[in-house]
């Protein structure tokens, strides 16, 4: 059984068949069918994942109450033009990328990352 969005084997699993090897993605699966119907897309779409791979890498890192030099998240060259939306998080505009959301301070220097609830 492979999985169905990175093609990595799956290990027989007692509880029936998953798909997917990990929420993640089953995640981008769902994004991918999303951005599909549009073929240009794809190359975004490709931005979308890396740059929530780059944010999901630093929150298990340092959390949502750390400051993170932003320059850290450049050099694994996070895209800091695109969003899936905006919310407010104590009081603090976050841009959304998917299941993370950032906010940069300090003449944008430094970054904190939120983790979100799925909202696909
Ligand atoms: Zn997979």
């Amino acid at each position: 059984m492979k999985c169905k969005f990175c093609g990595s084997s799956i290990e027989f699993d007692m509880h029936g068949n998953r798909s997917y090897c990990d929420e993640d993605c089953y995640y981008y699966a769902k994004l991918e069918r999303n951005f599909n119907k549009y073929e240009e897309q794809k190359v975004l779409l490709q931005e979308f994942i890396n740059t929530d791979k780059i944010l999901k890498v630093f929150y298990e890192i340092y959390g949502s109450e750390k400051y993170i030099p932003s320059n850290l998240l450049e050099d694994g060259n996070m895209n800091w033009d695109i969003q899936t939306g905006k919310k407010e998080i104590d009081k603090i505009k976050v841009t959304v990328i998917n299941q993370f959301g950032y906010a940069l301070f300090h003449n944008e220097t430094v970054v904190r990352i939120w983790k979100l609830k799925n909202s696909l």
